[in-house]
């Protein structure tokens, strides 16, 4: 990655999957900016950018386009093109992270797959206008898009068009030579996950139910993340990786699994 700019999107904490993606990158000689939510974030984002070297960071509400361009635009003030665009951004009211899918109200729909889903098209459009060719993207996604998995619910629909996207960004700009794909991790403990009902009975069932027998970290997600937003994945686009320790290809419990 020596030589290579980066902008990533949705770090939170040393806990997010976006860190452990940058991380990962800045570990193989890449050079980072960073995109934080509001003022309280960048209080956290900012001292652990400064510990990879990186003090390009500019605040973006996906919500609103207007911060969308304005982050856009002070990233050009620094830097005349990117290589690569990590987008690890997902929301929906935690009220409806639990309980039945059906009962999800229209607002709480919209907002979940405004700010987990179209966010990623619209950054893809202004960071596409800047990226070399050879350049990538990356979304993170997760299992329940593809399967019903107990309170994911509209986040689950969402994902699933955030999928769906993924494949259609990848055809519009595979002829400038951008590859998109999105990386689907098992359950990590992170401040996005918090907000899911019974996480830690979905970590557990995730252990004793993956080939693995394990869950994944974010030192997995970051290494995967690091070889599809590399060269070593240049044939690599539209793709859904799944980086869960195996768990998506279980079609029934591991005998040797314990009572939950
Ligand atoms: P996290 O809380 O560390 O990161 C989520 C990020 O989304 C935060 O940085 C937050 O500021 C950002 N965000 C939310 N709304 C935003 C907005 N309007 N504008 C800008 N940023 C906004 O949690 P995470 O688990 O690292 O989540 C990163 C991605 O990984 C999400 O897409 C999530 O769905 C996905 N994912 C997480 C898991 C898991 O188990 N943790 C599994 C699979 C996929």
């Amino acid at each position: 990655m020596q030589g290579k700019r980066g902008l990533v999107m949705g770090v939170a904490n040393d806990r997010s999957l976006g860190w452990g993606i940058a991380a990962a990158c800045a570990a193989q000689g890449a050079e980072l900016a960073f995109s934080y939510q509001g003022e309280a974030l960048e209080k956290r984002v900012r001292p652990l950018a400064a510990g990879i070297g990186s003090s390009l960071l500019m605040p973006c509400d996906v919500g609103d386009d207007d911060s969308i361009d304005a982050a856009f635009a002070s990233l050009a003030q620094h830097w005349d093109g990117i290589d690569f665009l990590v987008h690890a951004i997902g929301f929906a009211d935690k009220q409806y992270l639990r309980g039945r899918y059906v009962d999800t109200p229209r607002a709480a729909f919209l907002q979940a797959l405004d700010i987990s889903c179209y966010s990623f098209s619209a950054v893809a459009r202004r960071a596409a206008a800047m990226m070399r060719p050879g350049g990538a993207m990356l979304t993170l996604t997760y299992l329940g898009a593809e399967r019903w998995t107990p309170h994911y619910n509209v986040m689950g629909v969402a994902k699933a068009a955030l999928e769906a996207s993924v494949r259609y960004l990848a055809a519009d700009l595979g002829p400038q030579n951008i590859r998109v794909n999105a990386l689907s991790a098992g359950p990590i403990r992170t401040l996005a996950a918090s907000g899911i009902g019974d996480f830690r009975y979905i970590l557990k069932w995730n252990q004793y139910n993956s080939p693995l027998r394990r869950n994944v970290t974010i030192e997995d997600v970051g290494g995967a993340g690091m070889y599809l937003l590399s060269e070593l994945a240049a044939g690599v686009t539209g793709e859904v990786h799944h980086v869960d320790a195996g768990y998506h290809i279980q079609g029934m419990k591991n005998p040797d699994a314990p009572d939950i």
